[in-house]
This record gives structure tokens, C-alpha cells and sequence, in this order.
């Protein structure tokens, strides 16, 4: 058995774990990130954390084959170009890694991770292309062909968030107006509950969130599990939107699977049913013989450390 370390670097925390070849974790344990700081003493913490995982998966650290780092930002060749939470401009984080860890080492993009996560050992287990999208406060995506992420040549692709689903639509993050990410993120769903709320006092999304300010993503689609008509709109609206990304990623692409993930992932069918019919019924080639399946992600917060893992893993495994 082939062990690996997968290393999730978040702005507020850092996440490893040791991975074997089946993408199981054998343990982990995680850090403060304390960014903004240089890249250097972050990863001479990764090695201590790296190095204490592996005491207590009890596999040594000579024994570990390389270690794959998943980070927010543009990334490509192993220069993290621009990562905002980490003030990192331009750092050539692989290498630095390298030589404080003395490992082979690779370093990607976390929703690029997340995307490979899936692709080896959640939903796209046993396919060879997948798309992942990834629904929390933004929308993020990845885009795994024959087991290789299509970052774009410059480390920008995949911007799944910034679709224009919606021409002249409403504001984005990114400056563009009508984005995916402005009608399909875990904040545009808030804000629709919210809104919703005010227009309807008699609605049931009063008392299933406890009050305006208490909304999650999780209550619309509770009160209307519950019957809550203006719930059910929240959420038909949500889906119809969402269904015209995924038919656009499914035209351009033909995937063999779309996984939807991030914390909404977790209502399963009652997300993935009307999904797949209004992308079916809308959005693509009806006369296809075979089509892409829509599925839930199945890794939830493991999927920074499998995915930056299986990204050094699948390098050497071919
Ligand atoms: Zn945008």
C-alpha cells in the first residue's frame, strides 16, 4: 500500500490528512492558518502538521510518497498567481513545499480539489470526466477530463459561478451582471428566502427559520418539505436557474457526471429529481442515446484533503 498526504489550506485553518491508495483517510488534524504570512512558515507548519498525522496514522514519514495541497486562488503550474484569503501573489508554492517537506509535492486550486475528490472517490467513482459544482457562499467548479483538472491555460477555467445565466441580470461579485453565482449560491438563496419572508408574512419560513435574521440555506427547502407554497416558488426558482449552468456545462462538455456539492448537496433528491428533469425537459440535446448523470456529492468536508491527495496520487498512479 502507497501512502499519501492531502493538505486542505483554508483562510482560517489547514486541514492534512494521510490518504492510502483507496482514498480512505487514516487520520488527520488540522492547524490555525494565521494568514496573512509568508509562505515559508506555513510550510514549515504543514511539515509539522504532516509529520504528527503521520505518528498518529502510525505510517512514517519517510514512508509518505508525496503531498498534494489544495488552496483558494488561481493557481497554475504550482505558482499560487492570486489567493486573496492568503495575501499570496505570485508564490511558487510547490516548490517551497518541496523543499521543507523533501516530498514531491503539487498544489491546486480547492474547488479544483473538490472536483477531484469526486472524480476518485465520491460520485465520479468509476468514470472518466466529471464536473463538479459547488454551491456555498459563491458557486465554484472543476472540470476533471480522463482524470486530469482542465484548469484553462492561464489557471482561470472552471468559473463555473460566472456563467451569465441571467443577461443584464443581477449584480455579481465579479463585476458582471446575470453570473450563476448571483441567483445559484447559498447567499442568493438566503437573500431569496429572505425577501420572500418580507412579501409574506403568512409564510412558513417564519417560524421553520426562527426570524429574518436566522435564515440558512437549508429553510426553504424545509418549509417546503413542509407544503409552504412560497417556500416551494424559493426553491422551483432556485432550481430552474441552476438547471440552465448545468445544461450549458452538459452542452459544452457531455460529462459523464455533474456533481453538485457544498452543504445544499446534502437534501439529495429533493435537489437532484427536479434538477435532472427541468435540465432534461430545458436545457440539451434531446436525441442523445446516452446523457450525462446529475448526482449529489458524497464528500463533504473531506473533500480538500482526498482531493489534493488523489491529485499527486493520480500523477503517479498514471
Ligand atoms: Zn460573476
Amino acid at each position: 500500500m502507497k501512502y499519501y498526504i492531502g493538505v486542505d489550506i483554508g483562510g482560517t485553518n489547514i486541514a492534512a490528512g494521510v490518504v492510502d491508495e483507496t482514498y480512505t483517510i487514516l487520520a488527520s488534524d488540522s492547524i490555525p492558518t494565521k494568514a496573512p504570512r509568508s509562505a515559508e512558515e506555513i510550510c514549515d507548519d504543514i511539515v509539522a502538521l504532516c509529520k504528527n498525522i503521520c505518528q498518529k496514522a502510525e505510517v512514517p514519514y519517510d514512508g509518505i510518497c508525496g503531498i498534494g495541497a489544495a488552496c483558494p486562488g488561481l493557481i497554475k503550474d504550482g505558482v499560487v498567481t492570486f489567493a486573496s484569503n492568503l495575501g499570496f501573489e505570485n508564490v511558487p508554492f510547490k516548490s517551497i513545499l518541496e523543499s521543507k517537506s523533501g516530498k514531491r509535492c503539487e498544489v491546486c486550486n480547492d474547488a479544483n480539489a473538490a472536483a477531484l475528490a469526486e472524480y476518485a472517490a465520491g460520485a465520479g467513482k468509476k468514470y472518466h470526466s466529471l464536473v463538479a459544482v459547488t454551491i456555498g457562499t459563491g458557486v465554484g467548479g472543476g472540470i476533471v477530463l480522463n482524470g486530469r483538472i482542465w484548469e484553462g491555460f492561464n489557471g482561470a477555467g472552471a468559473e463555473i459561478g460566472h456563467l451569465v445565466t441571467v443577461p443584464g441580470g443581477r449584480l455579481c461579485s465579479c463585476g458582471n451582471r446575470g453570473c450563476l453565482e448571483a441567483y445559484c449560491s447559498a447567499t442568493a438563496l438566503i437573500n431569496d428566502t429572505k425577501e420572500a419572508m418580507i412579501n409574506n408574512p403568512n409564510s412558513k419560513l417564519w417560524e421553520v427559520s426562527g426570524g429574518i435574521d436566522h435564515v440558512t440555506g437549508k429553510h426553504a427547502f424545509d418549509a417546503a418539505d413542509q407544503g409552504d407554497v412560497i417556500a416551494q416558488n424559493v426553491i422551483k426558482r432556485f432550481i430552474k436557474y441552476l438547471s440552465i449552468g448545468v445544461a450549458n456545462i452538459i452542452t459544452l462538455l457531455q460529462p459523464e457526471v455533474v456533481c453538485i456539492g457544498g452543504g445544499m448537496s446534502k437534501e439529495g433528491d429533493t435537489l437532484i429529481v427536479p434538477l435532472d428533469k427541468l435540465v432534461a425537459d430545458n436545457g440539451v440535446i434531446k436525441s442523445l442515446a446516452s446523457k450525462p448523470k446529475i448526482k449529489a456529492a458524497r464528500l463533504f468536508n473531506d473533500a480538500g484533503i482526498v482531493g489534493a491527495a488523489a491529485d499527486i496520487m493520480l500523477d503517479d498512479l498514471g
